[in-house]
């Protein structure tokens, strides 16, 4: 058993990281209290260097129900406003749609109008419906 100095629970060594670096052979905080002190540690040094984890995090707390902020705009808008995305949390993508058409639209500039509108608004779905070929 070890006793963690950040939660001052005492937990059995199994609830602690092996560190070679210290004297009993594992980490002084505990796995929870570590992976928060680790988690602190990187939103420090984002906001040092001008990232934006902490305020994102902020920003996105502060919505209300049924809504979700788009992260190009930084807009809070309902959740119709946005693309659909079945690969993310909530099958909601990250994007209004006006963002994710700029945005598609910038990275598949050379990429003809018909397969834009293909991919923009409902993840191809429609697009992999059988189409009239007989
Ligand atoms: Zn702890
Ligand atoms: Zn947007």
């Amino acid at each position: 058993m070890k006793t963690c100095p950040r939660c001052g629970e005492t937990k059995s060594l199994d609830r602690f990281w092996r560190d070679k670096r210290t004297k009993s052979g594992y980490a002084v905080y505990c796995i929870p209290c570590g992976t928060k002190r680790n988690a602190e540690k990187y939103r420090a040094n984002a906001v040092r260097e001008g990232r934006t984890t902490r305020s994102w995090r902020l920003l996105s707390a502060e919505l209300p129900d049924g809504r979700r902020r788009c992260q190009h705009c930084m807009e809070a808008l309902p959740l119709d406003s946005f693309v659909k995305n079945a690969g993310k949390a909530g099958g909601i993508g990250s994007y209004c749609k006006p963002c994710h058409i700029s945005r598609s639209t910038t990275r598949t500039s050379n990429v003809c109008m018909a397969e834009q509108r293909h991919t923009t608004y409902d993840g191809g779905t429609a697009s992999a419906l059988p189409t009239a070929t007989t």
